[in-house]
Formats: structure tokens, sequence, C-alpha cells
């Protein structure tokens, strides 16, 4: 096809599956594009981990296309009319986001393109079913997460097939780039040495990551997945994140049947866990408020608690509880946490400390390389009770009895709570209970080299419970 196109990266940096790309390419020249957008504001600007990440994705990708990724900062929509006129552009071609600020910018842009005689086509690179196809019967949104499964894999249309990586030889460079580096998405100080040393962003990184789980990871994922010290995670929510890897290349990776085809209850699961994700993407599709608002209204009206003292403790992890404590600074120290122990360090948050859960996705925001509007989003809302479909208020974890389920011999602190290391496994949980002797024996001062409980464990929820009965027979408006 004759022409010249441009295609804009955005939450899709990779070469392979990647629809618009793919479009693109079918034109004689193409202008691979990435535009940093300082225009959005403070809430939709990425968090440092994810600027970490970012940087190095993009280093990758420039390197897959030979050099030739054009970069840019600044507003999208001016960036872009400059680009088509200075290089006689005919086509522009993008994977769509579901951010509500992204879906109004993008329509913007489009219309502005549109009206300077531009074609533009955009695409499904980061969904395995877009938001407007799994519906109820009556076309209203799913607000419940068993129904939506349901209708997704029974009454849907299976996922489409991955597409192959495109040939770059058609790439060109525009002549007003700027370098990756001159993004300056790397932090001045050097607290990211420990995450350099975990993680492998870029495509490689990813397809690396998803045959190590496939052969190491998925058989035994339903049993090992709640134990944070087994290897039975994928760890690919970044990659799915930045796109390195489409849901459908993860879909569909171990057969052409698809995952979910395959007979193991391993692989079911983990498919469910894939299908969390676009369940979270069509509720921030269609709950616009979800980062902001209380789903559940009557939410409005809860008696939150501003104590900058324990939401200091619990952001660094010394809340002087174990198991909370291991999680916080897995977040602070490798950029990840895992899922079960997010959500307790969040029930922790929200119920033990009554602290808005606002102020813990915000934290999760900065910190995690996953951070992702949807699923963070949608998470916190879970576990304070405000989201649909959400944990009851009234349960909340114990993270002393969730510890010792999850981490009997306490590996999980151990690592990363190295002051408890010598704790003995009965006491490891609630160091506070252990006997004056063997504190000592574990080299363990209360107070001193490891904190008392911030908060009593039985107190806080009997607190957190008479909290809720304000609101409970509150209607939702
Ligand atoms: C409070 C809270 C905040 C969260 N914030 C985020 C976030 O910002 N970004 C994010 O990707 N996930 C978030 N999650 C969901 C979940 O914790 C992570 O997706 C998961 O821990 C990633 O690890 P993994 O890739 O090894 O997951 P696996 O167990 O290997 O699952 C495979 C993939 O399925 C998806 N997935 C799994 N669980 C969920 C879930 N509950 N909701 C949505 N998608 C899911 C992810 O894309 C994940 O990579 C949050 C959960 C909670 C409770």
């Amino acid at each position: 096809m004759f022409g010249k196109a441009i295609h804009w990266f955005r939450q899709d940096l990779r070469l392979s599956d990647n629809p618009a790309l793919s479009e693109a390419n079918l034109h004689s020249e193409v202008f691979p594009i990435y535009i940093l957008d300082n225009h959005a504001s403070e809430t939709e600007n990425i968090g440092a981990a994810s600027q970490w990440w970012l940087h190095h994705s993009l280093t990758k990708l420039d390197q897959q296309l030979g050099g030739k990724l054009s970069i840019f900062v600044g507003d999208p929509g001016k960036i872009l009319t400059a680009l088509v006129k200075r290089n006689e552009i005919t086509h522009v071609f993008w994977n769509r986001c579901y951010e509500p600020w992204r879906v109004s910018r993008d329509k913007k842009i489009k219309e502005l393109l549109e009206k300077q005689g531009t074609f533009v086509q955009t695409k499904n690179g980061s969904l395995l079913w877009e938001p407007w196809r799994v519906l109820k019967k009556d076309g209203s949104p799913y607000k419940v997460f068993t129904p939506f499964y349901k209708r997704a894999c029974q009454d849907t249309d299976p996922p489409r097939q991955p597409l192959t990586a495109v040939d770059i030889r058609k790439s060109k460079k525009d002549v007003e780039t700027l370098s990756v580096d001159s993004l300056n998405l790397l932090p001045k100080t050097r607290w990211y040495d420990q995450i350099e040393a975990l993680w492998n962003p870029g495509e490689r990184g990813a397809k690396k990551a998803l045959n190590s789980f496939l052969s190491c990871g998925l058989a035994g994922y339903q049993l090992g997945r709640d134990f944070p010290v087994r290897e039975n995670i994928s760890k690919l929510s970044p990659h799915l994140h930045f796109g390195e890897l489409s849901p459908n290349e993860v879909w569909y990776s171990e057969s052409r049947e698809g995952i979910l085809n395959c007979s193991s209850d391993d692989g079911v699961l983990f498919c469910r866990q894939l299908i969390w994700r676009e369940f979270s993407y069509n509720l921030l599709y269609f709950f616009k408020d979800l980062p902001e608002e209380n789903f559940k209204s009557k939410f409005d009206r809860f008696p939150w608690v501003v104590n900058q003292n324990h939401l200091k403790s619990w952001k660094q992890g010394n809340t002087g509880i174990p198991f909370i404590d291991a999680g916080m600074r897995e977040l602070w120290q490798t950029g990840h946490m895992h899922n079960r122990v997010r959500m307790i360090a969040a029930s922790f948050l929200v119920k033990n400390l009554l602290i808005d859960w606002r102020e813990g996705q915000k934290w999760f925001w900065d910190c995690l390389l996953d951070a992702d509007l949807a699923s963070n989003s949608a998470g916190w809302q879970w576990v304070a009770g405000s989201g649909v479909d959400a944990a009851p208020y009234f349960r909340i974890f114990n993270p002393v009895s969730q510890g010792k389920k999850y981490d009997l011999e306490g590996l999980y602190i151990r690592k990363f709570v190295p002051e408890l290391s010598q704790m003995p496994n009965e006491f490891i949980h609630d160091p506070w209970n252990a006997p004056p002797e063997i504190l000592e024996k574990a080299n363990v001062i209360l107070g001193q080299n490891y904190s008392f409980p911030i908060v009593d464990l039985k107190e806080s929820r009997q607190r957190a419970l008479s909290a809720y009965s304000q609101i409970k027979g509150a209607k939702n408006l």
C-alpha cells in the first residue's frame, strides 16, 4: 500500500501481535513514535517505579526498531499534527487505551487529524474483549465478576489469535526526535538497583517471563498462587500493563485452542485472573469515577481517620505486624507485591487503620511497576468494600492468621524483615506474644530493632466494624 503512516506507540510497546502497527506496516513507510504526554494531570502521570520501567521498555523497543523510534514530549495533538505535515503522512494508527482521560483526549486528536484530511484508524491491542463486547443481555455493563466471566468465556467469540511480528524495514525516523534519555524518566537517586536486578522490561523480557512461567510456574498455580514465596505466579503484570506482551499472546501461549481449553485446573484459574484484568477495564470504562469515587456512595459518609504517623508506618513497612511489613517492603524493594499480600496490606490500611483507600491507592500507584489505573482502582475498592462485587466490609483479614496460613515458616517475612530472621516459626507472625527469652535469643528488642504493633488487631477490628455500622443501613445513592 502506498502512502506514509505513523504508528503511535502507547501501552503496546511490542512488535508482535500489535494490530495497529501491523496495519500501519502495510504502507510504504512507517514512522514509529512515542509521545510522553506531559499535559496529563498529576493523577494521570505515571508513578516513579513505572517511569523506571518505561525508560527501559522504550530503550528496548528502540533497539528492536533499529534505532528508528521517534520520541517526543508534550501535547500529542500538536505533535501529531506537526509530524503529519512535516513528513506528508497520510495515515495514523494506534491501539486504543481505556483510561477515561485517554478516551476523551484520543477522541479529540482523532477529530483534529481527520479535519486536516488524515486517515486515522484505532485497534484493540490490549484486551481480550473490548469493554462493549461483554455486556449483559440488556446491554448494560456487569457489576459482578462471575457472570461477567461466564459471559466472556461462554457466550462471546474467543479472543482473536495473535498476529506475527512486523518487519521493521519500512521504519523511518523523524528529524526532530528526542532520545529516551532526554525524557528524564530515571530518578536522580539510584533506589532501583534491586529492581534492576530482578526485572527485564521489554518484549523479549516479557516472552522470557511467560515461557519461564509456563515451564516452571503454571503447573501448581492453583495451589501455589496464594503463597508469596512459591514461584507459581507469572509476574507478567508490568509486561501486560506496558503492552510488551498482549493478553492474546498469553491466552494462546499453550495451544491454538487457548489456555482456557487446556485440561488443567491451573490453566483455567490462570485465565480467570486474566479475566479479572478484563473486568477491571470494563469497570473503568463504564464507571469513569472508579479511581476517585466510592462506587457504593454510602461510603462517602464513612468516618475515615487521618493519621499521618500510621500512614507513614504502613508505607515504610514499620507497622510491627510482620506479614504486613514484609509486603510493604517487598513493594518498596522490588516494585511488586504478591496478590494475596496486596489484599491483606490494603485491608490493614483501610480497616485496621481506618485510612481512606485512596491514600493506599496513591502509594501503590507510585511504587508498583505494574501500576494500572483499572486494576489498582478496582483492587482498592474491592478491598475497601466500597466497590462493585467487593469483599464485604465486615470481612477483615487477620494478618497473623493469614501469615500463618500462607507463610507458615515465615520465609517471606525472613526475606523482607531481616530483623526477625532468627525468630522461631511459632512467633514470627506475632513477636509481641513471644516470651522474653525467645525474643532475646532471636536478637529482637521490640520497640528498638523491631516495632511494637501500631494498633491492637482485635481492638482495631472492632473499631472498623463500629465505623462500618454507622453507614451500614444507608442506601447507595
Ligand atoms: C489493592 C490491590 C491493588 C492492585 N493493583 C494492581 C495494579 O495496579 N496493576 C495490576 O496489574 N494489578 C493490580 N492488582 C491485581 C493483582 O494483585 C496483580 O495483577 C497481580 O498480583 C500481578 O501478579 P502476577 O502477574 O504474578 O499475577 P498472576 O497471578 O500471574 O496473574 C496473571 C495476570 O492476571 C492479571 N490479574 C491477576 N489478578 C488480578 C486482579 N485481582 N485484578 C486484575 N488483574 C489481575 C494480571 O494482569 C496478572 O499479570 C491489585 C490488587 C489489589 C488487591
